[in-house]
């Protein structure tokens, strides 16, 4: 496995392959969420390539930034252990030069949801899978479902600006209680990880209520909260019925929808979905590939 830090050294190394790249672009601090991209990559390609940058541009002055989660060596350890054949970890300064000045901005979509709550996070998001995109030309790039908004943003980009790789979005992974694997979780105190679990619980209620034939939005939402507030140590930050492929709010189920939220568990902010879609339906199985 090489580990390379420069955009000239992955180009160099990119240039020697000829069939087909897998990418996962990842923040780091891996879990078995992120290796279940890397599985999907490595049976799918010849060559798997991982970048592991905490990109500063996704984050809010307010945000975690300083604070998140790193360790390079484990992480290295655990890509070998996958059979991951190239490692990019560059420095901000590779990514973002001091002269630095061209985003790519992803309109309407991120209007809602993390968009809403979290301003300039796609902007962030955009620009740096554009640049992971343009330096590594991946045949396909893997992007988790746990992370419902950021994969349909990225494909709308790729569409968008014509961008010859295929996205895959694979679904998430959760502990046992089905609590989200997340790099945020190792925030959580041990009464904090067991509320965090009225996240999943609130997405299952409304996967039965919808399953139940309840085809109101308003009523999922309502009962979502409810659930939610009974848990002293969770603050809804958002809770979502929205369209599959627009991510506005639905008043009726009449399509695929997507339940989603965003809820506070101590200082942490935990972001979860489940796929209201006949193809992914069964309760506890939020399986949506939406390729
Ligand atoms: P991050 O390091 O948080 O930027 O995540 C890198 C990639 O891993 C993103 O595409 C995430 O959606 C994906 N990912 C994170 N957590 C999970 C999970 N629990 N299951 C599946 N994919 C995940």
């Amino acid at each position: 496995m090489q580990v390379v830090r420069t955009i000239p050294e992955i180009r160099a190394l990119r240039q020697q392959l000829t069939s087909s790249v897998g990418f996962v672009p990842t923040m780091g601090y891996l879990h078995e969420g992120h290796l279940a991209l890397v599985k999907r990559a490595r049976v799918e390609n010849s060559t798997v390539i991982v970048s592991i940058f905490v990109n500063p541009t996704q984050f809010g002055p307010r945000e975690d930034l300083s604070a998140y989660p790193r360790d390079l060596n484990r992480d290295l350890e655990l890509l070998r252990k996958e059979g991951v054949d190239i490692v990019f970890v560059p420095s901000d300064d590779e990514m973002y030069p001091s002269e630095f000045s061209s985003w790519v901005d992803v309109e309407k979509l991120t209007e809602w949801l993390e968009g809403a709550s979290r301003p300039g996070h796609f902007r962030g998001v955009a620009t740096i899978v554009a640049k992971l995109f343009n330096i590594v030309q991946p045949t396909r790039a893997y992007f988790g479902q746990k992370d419902a908004q950021q994969a349909v943003v990225i494909k709308r980009m790729v569409a968008d600006l014509n961008m010859m790789v295929e996205i895959v979005v694979v679904p998430t992974l959760r502990e046992s209680d089905g609590l989200a694997m997340s790099s945020r979780n190792i925030y959580l105190n041990p009464e904090e990880r067991q509320a965090a679990a009225i996240l999943f619980q609130a997405l299952t209620l409304a996967q039965r209520l919808w399953q139940g034939g309840e085809k109101n939005a308003d009523e999922l939402r309502q009962q979502m909260s409810s659930l939610i507030q009974r848990e002293p140590l969770a603050k809804i930050d958002y809770v979502s019925i929205a369209d599959a492929e627009t991510l506005e709010e639905l008043s009726s189920l009449e399509r695929p929808a997507l339940a989603s939220l965003a809820v506070r568990t101590g200082k942490t902010r935990l972001i979860d979905n489940v796929s209201l879609d006949l193809k992914g339906a069964a309760i506890g199985n939020d399986i949506n590939t939406c390729q």
